[in-house]
């Protein structure tokens, strides 16, 4: 897949920062999707906006930099933020809600009571990031309360954050419907990602191991678990001895309803996801398998 070109403009967002601004926004229109974003918004994102837009009479994009799903040495002050281009961006997917709000309107307190992930939010990502799916799962649960959209949109990109949305929702009996939006690639095979602009030309190169791996492992899968992981840990060892090297911190091939291992002999669908460093960005990347 490469990015969707833009659309032409077809009206600007109303852009609002507080809840009662969004309120008096959404009154009285049809069904509403909700796309939930970090900004810096990019194809994959558009994507999102666009699966929206066609399951509902009004589609609202959160931008929010949710300090609650960093951990203290991660990227929140450096990640990127450019809300005049993410505006228009969504003016040229015709998305009509803009909600953008400021740290302490989402945060007026220290937030006490959160969303506790399970064993699932300790796995890959939640083992890499410790408190990350807690952070991610309360202002997902916070934006629901929120926006009261009749629908949100995911990416595929990050499996296990959809994973842990739709099992909140099922085990909170929340009542939104959750729909999965495939992974963007960008022509060269790297998943689209806000983060991509930290990479050098050179680390970018780099990066494509992770595609591969993902491809060769995907196309291992008559073999069984064993050969899909095989494949794929053969391509990052060579990445790993490039120039600038790809230091792997997890490659795992999981059950896509509970995150664990998938056993040698574990048949169906299951989720093949990686994590790596290059330089000092730190990128995360899966393909779906049928054992
Ligand atoms: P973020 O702004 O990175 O928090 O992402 C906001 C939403 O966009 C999440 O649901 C992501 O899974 C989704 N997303 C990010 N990158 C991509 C991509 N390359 N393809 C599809 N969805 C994506």
């Amino acid at each position: 897949m490469t990015e969707p070109a833009p659309r032409e403009t077809v009206g600007e967002p109303l852009v609002v920062r507080t809840p009662e601004e969004l309120r008096r926004a959404l009154a009285g229109t049809g069904r509403v999707a909700l796309v939930p974003t970090m900004g810096a918004l990019h194809g994959g994102h558009r994507s999102l906006m666009r699966l929206a837009r066609s399951r509902a009479e009004t589609v609202v994009v959160s931008i929010f930099v949710n300090p609650l799903q960093f951990g203290p040495n991660e990227d929140l002050d450096r990640y990127p933020r450019d809300l005049p281009g993410d505006t228009l961006l969504c003016a040229e997917e015709g998305v009509d809600v803009v909600f953008a709000p400021e740290t302490g309107t989402v945060y007026p307190l220290p937030q006490m009571v959160t969303v506790d992930a399970g064993s699932m939010g300790e796995r890959l990502e939640g083992a890499s990031r410790p408190g990350h799916f807690t952070g991610v799962l309360t202002v997902v649960a916070k934006l629901f309360n929120l926006v009261r959209p009749d629908l949100a949109v995911f990416g595929a990109k990050d499996a296990q954050q959809i994973a842990l949305v739709r099992r909140m929702v099922a085990d909170l009996d929340l009542p939104v419907e959750i729909v999965g939006a495939p992974t963007l690639r960008d022509p060269d095979g790297l998943a689209s990602s806000s983060r991509n602009v930290y990479l050098s030309a050179r680390e970018r190169t780099s990066a494509l191991a992770l595609s591969r791996a993902l491809r060769a492992g995907a196309e291992a899968a008559p073999g069984g678990a064993e050969a899909v992981r095989g494949a794929a840990l053969a391509v990052l060892a060579e990445a790993a001895e490039a120039v600038p090297p790809v230091r792997l911190d997890y490659l795992a091939l999981v059950d896509p309803a509970t995150f664990a291992e998938a056993g040698a002999d574990h048949r169906g669908e299951a989720v093949l996801a990686v994590a790596a460093r290059v330089g000092a960005t730190r990128l995360i990347d899966n393909v779906s398998v049928t054992l």
